[in-house]
C-alpha cells in the first residue's frame, strides 16, 4: 500500500523558538499512526537540526529542507547540498514549490538536476507542480502539469520513481483559502497517475504518493484525504497551528 503523508510546509514563517514551540505541540498530541502514515515537516534550513533532534525518536515524523541544490560541494554561496542535509539527518526535501518556480526562476529542466541530485543520494524528493489560474481557466491543467512530470521526472527508472513523493498544488489554491474541491483534486491526481502509469506502468503508478497541496485545512482535510488519488496533503499556513495541523495529521485515511 502506497503511503499516506501529512506534510508541513512552514514556509519562510515562525523564530527558532516558535518553531520549537509549535513541534512540541505537535508532539505532545496522541496519533493513531497506521503502518502506511508518515508525517513530515519542511522546516527552513536554520531550524533543520533542531527539527531532527526532535523528531528522530518519534516513529513516522520526518524532517524535511524546503530546497536544496543540485552540486554535493564547493563555490556555491548561499546553497545548501543533499550532503549538507543528509549530514544533519535529513533525509526528504521539497523541491521545486511554486514559490521557487516564481520567484526563484526554477525551471522543469534545474528540477530535472535536483531530483537526479537528491536520488542519487538515497534521499526522497517531495516533486511539487501544479498550474496557475489562467491555465486552469483555460482548461489546460491536465497538459500543464503532464508537461512538469515528463520534463523533470521522465527520465528516471522505473526504481527511481518509485522513490519520488509528488505534491500537486493548484497555484490558485495556495495560501488563498480557494480550495480545489474534492473532486477536481481527485480528477486531476488520477489523471496524474494514469500518466505514470502510461509511462511506467500501473503497479509503479500505484505506488507513488500523489498529495494535495492548496488550503489544506483542518475542516477540508478528511474529504480531500478521502479521494482514492489523494495520498494526503502539502500544507503551509494550516501547519502553523498545532490544532489544525494535529487534526491533519488525523485525518489521513
Ligand atoms: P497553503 O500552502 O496550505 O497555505 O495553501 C500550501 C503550500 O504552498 O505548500
Amino acid at each position: 500500500m502506497r503511503k499516506k503523508i501529512a506534510a508541513a510546509n512552514w514556509k519562510m514563517n515562525l523564530t527558532l523558538q516558535q518553531g520549537e514551540a509549535l513541534l512540541d505541540g505537535l508532539l505532545a498530541q496522541s496519533y493513531a499512526l497506521q503502518p502506511h502514515h508518515e508525517v513530515i515537516v519542511a522546516v527552513p534550513f536554520p531550524y533543520l537540526t533542531m527539527a531532527v533532534q526532535k523528531l528522530q525518536q518519534v516513529p513516522q515524523f520526518y524532517v524535511a529542507a524546503q530546497n536544496c541544490y543540485t552540486k554535493a560541494s564547493g563555490a556555491y554561496t548561499g546553497e545548501v547540498s543533499v550532503d549538507m542535509l543528509q549530514s544533519i539527518g535529513v533525509q526528504h526535501i521539497v523541491i521545486g514549490h511554486s514559490e521557487r518556480r516564481e520567484y526563484f526562476q526554477e525551471s522543469n529542466q534545474f528540477l530535472a538536476e535536483k531530483v537526479d541530485a537528491i536520488l542519487a543520494k538515497g534521499a526522497t524528493p517531495i516533486f511539487c507542480c501544479g498550474e496557475p489560474l489562467p491555465v486552469r481557466e483555460a482548461n489546460e491543467q491536465n497538459a500543464f502539469v503532464a508537461k512538469q512530470l515528463q520534463e523533470s521526472l521522465y527520465h528516471l527508472s522505473a526504481d527511481q520513481i518509485q522513490q519520488v513523493v509528488i505534491a500537486y498544488e493548484p497555484i490558485w489554491a495556495i495560501g488563498t483559502g480557494k480550495t480545489a474541491t474534492s473532486a477536481q483534486a481527485q480528477e486531476i491526481q488520477a489523471f496524474l497517475r494514469s500518466e505514470l502509469a502510461s509511462k511506467y506502468g500501473a503497479a509503479i503508478a500505484d505506488n507513488i504518493s500523489i498529495l494535495y497541496g492548496g488550503s489544506v485545512k483542518a475542516n477540508n482535510a478528511v474529504e480531500l484525504f478521502q479521494q482514492p488519488d489523494v495520498d494526503g496533503g502539502l500544507v503551509g499556513g494550516a501547519s502553523l497551528i498545532v490544532d489544525e495541523f494535529a487534526a491533519i495529521i488525523k485525518a489521513l485515511p
